[in-house]
């Protein structure tokens, strides 16, 4: 079956192009020029979004932050003209898988849509059953957390938030103390987003067998607890 890749890019000079290549390369995409008809077309859950920031209405980086927030988990990559702003972009976390500065190679973005729905085809089980893997391990000054010898890869807030869980593995670790922790004093969001954040956490450990789960505790916050794998 055919990968649904959605491109939300208002100039045609560059969506043409890349819509091509993408539909060469053999996957269903589809082309809006806005974030309103992102969001639209978003609820029928492509597996990837190809997501320009600077669009004629809706601001990438909302229109990011709201398809995350209603429950969005395909993979998303952002790409930008604002090259002096990814840094900043990236650290902020709106919940975006990679992110891609304008200009770019049609290649180096094939490769990057290609490495991306690798890891969520997994996670949707249309590939092969991961293996299974007990260790987690998380290197706290590298920033990388490892399943065995493989890479899991976290946005900086699904990490943050792994960490905190992780250094009090088997205990309960609130949802203020996350929210104030990972998110600074001025976030003034709901704390649906740690959910959101929370959820992508937990399919991304499965996606590579981690068999550790952030188990939910019911009007206080999270535990990280060693688990066994599903039969
Ligand atoms: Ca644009």
């Amino acid at each position: 079956m055919a990968h649904r890749v959605l491109v939300v890019e208002d100039e045609e000079d560059i969506a043409f192009p890349l819509v091509r290549t993408l539909e060469r390369e053999g996957y269903e995409v589809e082309w809006v020029d806005n974030g309103e008809k992102a969001l639209e077309t978003l609820a029928s859950s492509p597996e990837l979004v190809i997501l320009d920031l600077g669009l004629p209405d809706i601001d990438g980086l909302e229109v990011c932050r709201r398809a995350r927030e209603d429950g969005y988990d395909g993979a998303i990559i952002i790409v930008t003209a604002r090259a002096g702003e990814l840094d900043r972009v990236v650290g902020l976390d709106y919940g975006a898988d990679d992110y891609l500065a304008k200009p770019f190679g049609l290649a180096e973005l094939q490769a990057r849509v290609r490495a991306l729905l690798r890891r969520t085809s997994s996670a949707g089980g249309h590939a092969a059953e991961p293996a299974r893997h007990d260790g987690l391990r998380i290197d706290i000054e590298a920033r990388r957390v490892y399943a065995g010898t493989e890479e899991v890869p976290l946005t900086g807030k699904e990490f943050e938030v792994l960490s905190i869980l992780a250094a009090n593995r088997d205990k309960v670790v609130s949802r203020g103390r996350l929210m104030a922790d990972v998110w600074d004093e001025n976030w003034y969001g709901s704390t649906k987003t740690l959910d959101v954040t929370i959820g992508r956490l937990r399919q991304k450990l499965e996606s590579v067998g981690v068999t550790d789960r952030v188990v939910a505790v019911r009007g206080v916050g999270f535990r990280l607890e060693g688990g066994t794998p599903d039969a």
